[in-house]
This record gives structure tokens, C-alpha cells and sequence, in this order.
């Protein structure tokens, strides 16, 4: 963005988008948080460990589109849409809230930042309402102005969600980041919920929810998992029930 449209609010010189000071990161006890991490717990805090703390990530076709949706939003220029300037792909980062990520598109309109978030699929609850909220908290600290708009434009439906960053957002948005946080310190999985949010989980094969919340059925695969047995003796097969 060049100089002459860049809004008043903005001084070009202390765009703090190559300030993110990582020493002081890595000195600290404390991890940090990735934006995206808020959205998955928000979901499902299990989905959340398996993803953040175990490290595991498997795709499905959802997980598949919305990656497409953000490579398109990512790679196309940085024009200004309706008159206003746009920076696409902008990094984040809170010191105060130890969080990092990154924005799809935020707005550099006369009134402040306003980030948008893009989602392959249509509105379902507040999880990416979380998220957008911790993209406008780390846009506060980084231009030390107000943010109390943004949007989250859902593609399956081409609608766009306004999203106000009311005080009781700000407060889940907050506590989501520590949750997150405290799953990290403590190498925490919660158990699963196994209920609809499951479907259509792209975690479901790492997860197992149903077998995990099935106890008798449970303690047959982990009894068989040690048992020595013969397979030329009839009958001595564990016995485990097939799912
Ligand atoms: S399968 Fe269900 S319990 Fe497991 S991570 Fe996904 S949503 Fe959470």
C-alpha cells in the first residue's frame, strides 16, 4: 500500500508488520498461541490437542476447500476493494496475549482495521466469531487503535457476517486463548464429544470418539493389545468386538 492511501489513523512509517520481535518470544515460559488454535477449540477442545498439542492433522473435503478458499483470498493482489485499501494475508501478533496468526484480508478503511476471515462453508455457531476476535485484539495492540468491527464472509451461502467485538466476545475470545494456552503447558487431551460435531471431522480416524466413550469396548482393545496368543490353538483368537 502505498503512502497516499494509506488512511490517518496509520503511520506508514511504523507499519509494525516486520516488528514481531521473536526473541522476547522464545524467552518466555509462557507458548504462545496460534489465532487459529481459538477457532478449533471453540469447536472441539479435543479437536484443538489432537491438532495443536499432538500434532496431528488429516484432510477431508472440508478441510480441502477451505484450504482452496484461502489460497484464492491469499494470492489475489492486494487492490483496493470498494474504494478501500486492503492488505491480504497480513501477519498477527498480541505480546500482551502471547498469540501470533495471521488475517485473511483487513480492511484499512478511514475508521480503523477491519479484518475479514473467509470459511469454505456456511455460519455454523460463534467458533469463527472467536477468531476474527482475537485477529481485532492482536490489530489494537499492533496499531494502538480501537477495532470494534469486522466480518466473516461465508462462501457456501456468498454472505457476509458482520461481527461487533462486544465485551462479553472479548471475554470467551480471552478465555479461549488461555484454554488453549493451559492445554499446551499441560500436554492436555480432553475426551471426546462424540456427538454431531464428529461427522464431519477430518480428526475422526486419530480420534476414535466412539470407541473411546464405549468403556467395555475399550478395555477389550486395550486387554487384547497384551495378550500373547497362539493362532494355530482353535478358540484362542482375542476376543474383540468388531466396530
Ligand atoms: S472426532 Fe469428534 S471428538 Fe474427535 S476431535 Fe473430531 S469433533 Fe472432536
Amino acid at each position: 500500500m502505498d503512502e497516499e492511501n494509506s488512511p490517518s489513523w496509520m503511520d506508514e512509517s511504523e507499519m509494525p508488520v516486520s516488528s514481531w520481535d521473536r526473541s522476547s518470544q522464545e524467552d518466555s515460559a509462557e507458548p504462545e498461541v496460534l489465532i487459529s488454535a481459538i477457532e478449533h477449540y471453540s469447536y472441539c477442545p479435543r479437536q484443538c490437542a489432537l491438532i495443536h498439542v499432538e500434532q496431528i492433522y488429516e484432510e477431508n473435503v472440508f478441510t480441502v476447500r477451505g484450504t482452496l478458499v484461502h489460497e484464492r483470498v491469499h494470492s489475489e493482489e492486494n487492490t483496493p476493494l470498494r474504494g478501500v485499501p486492503v492488505v491480504r494475508s497480513m501477519p498477527l501478533w498480541s505480546s500482551a496475549l502471547r498469540l501470533r496468526g495471521k488475517a485473511d484480508l483487513v480492511e484499512l478503511g478511514p475508521e480503523g482495521p477491519y479484518p475479514v476471515e473467509y470459511k469454505s462453508g456456511r455460519r455454523r455457531g460463534q467458533h469463527a466469531d472467536l477468531q476474527l476476535c482475537a485477529q481485532a485484539l492482536c490489530l489494537e495492540e499492533m496499531f494502538d487503535v480501537p477495532v470494534s468491527l469486522g466480518a466473516v464472509y461465508y462462501f457456501a451461502t456468498r454472505s457476509r457476517q458482520e461481527v461487533g467485538f462486544d465485551e462479553p466476545l472479548r471475554q470467551r475470545t480471552r478465555q479461549a486463548i488461555e484454554q488453549v494456552r493451559s492445554l499446551l503447558v499441560n500436554n492436555a487431551l480432553p475426551p471426546p464429544c462424540n456427538d454431531a460435531r464428529c461427522r464431519n471431522c477430518s480428526l475422526k480416524e486419530a480420534c476414535l470418539p466412539d470407541v473411546l466413550q464405549n468403556r467395555a469396548r475399550l478395555r477389550g482393545f486395550q486387554g487384547a493389545l497384551f495378550r500373547v496368543w497362539d493362532r494355530d490353538q482353535p478358540g484362542a483368537e482375542p476376543d474383540i468386538e468388531e466396530g
